[in-house]
């Protein structure tokens, strides 16, 4: 997989962000403060500009963009915990022109745990991490076996959409929709919506 492929998922994240933003703003309207969906939609259309602007030459530049871009562009607890995500794919991923199922694999394994170290969040906690480590785990265990990345992108993704369903029951333990304690119960995390959107776009 090249940069052309890692575009294409970028781009399609910003596809399916923005077609999404007013259900992802919703979700936040029910257990935070209603801007999860333009966070997200601003931050991933300043991306689109980096990316005209100063098209990047490998992998690792162009996630390293994106995640320097959120960073700079999202308020609120997700620019910096995906902004930190992405640096660590990107990282990860160093200056190599082709990355296999197994590095990206390993990226995203680091790129979780760069966001539970800055979020201090556990699964369970009802947050993005709730979808975005079922993910990782899936990537891990289909490269090991051995799938094909087209099959390994369609089951992370099922495992995170799986994980955001999961997130409905809980109580958020992290996050603005931990102040509202058990009254956090009965709706899907927004941020665990969004990771999950971020995964099926590896998989349109
Ligand atoms: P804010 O809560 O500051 O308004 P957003 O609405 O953009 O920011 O994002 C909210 C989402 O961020 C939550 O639904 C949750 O998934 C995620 N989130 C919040 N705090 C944490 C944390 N400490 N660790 C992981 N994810 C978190
Ligand atoms: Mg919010």
């Amino acid at each position: 997989m090249d940069v052309t492929f890692f575009t294409a998922w970028i781009q399609e994240i910003i596809r399916v962000l923005s077609i999404n933003r007013d259900l992802l703003t919703r979700l936040d309207a029910a257990i935070g403060d209603a801007d999860h969906g333009t966070n997200l939609d601003r931050g991933f259309t300043s991306v689109r500009q980096a990316l005209s602007d100063t098209p990047p030459d490998t992998p690792g530049q162009l996630l390293t963009l994106v995640g320097n871009t959120l960073i700079r562009r999202v308020g609120g607890a997700s620019g910096p915990l995906y902004g930190s995500l992405f640096r660590q794919l990107g990282k990860s991923l160093g200056d190599a022109p082709e990355v296999s199922l197994d590095d990206l694999a390993a990226a995203f394994a680091t790129g979780l745990e760069s966001v539970t170290r800055l979020g201090k969040a556990a699964e369970g906690d009802k947050t993005m991490v709730d979808a975005l480590a079922p993910a990782a785990r899936t990537l891990s265990s289909a490269a090991r076996e051995g799938l094909k990345p087209g099959e390994a992108f369609g089951r992370a993704a099922a495992a995170a959409a799986e994980g955001a369903k999961a997130t409905i029951p809980l109580q958020a333990r992290k996050g603005r929709a931990s102040y509202l304690g058990p009254r956090s119960v009965g709706h899907e995390d927004p941020g665990a919506a969004s990771a999950a959107l971020i995964l099926s776009a590896l998989h349109p």
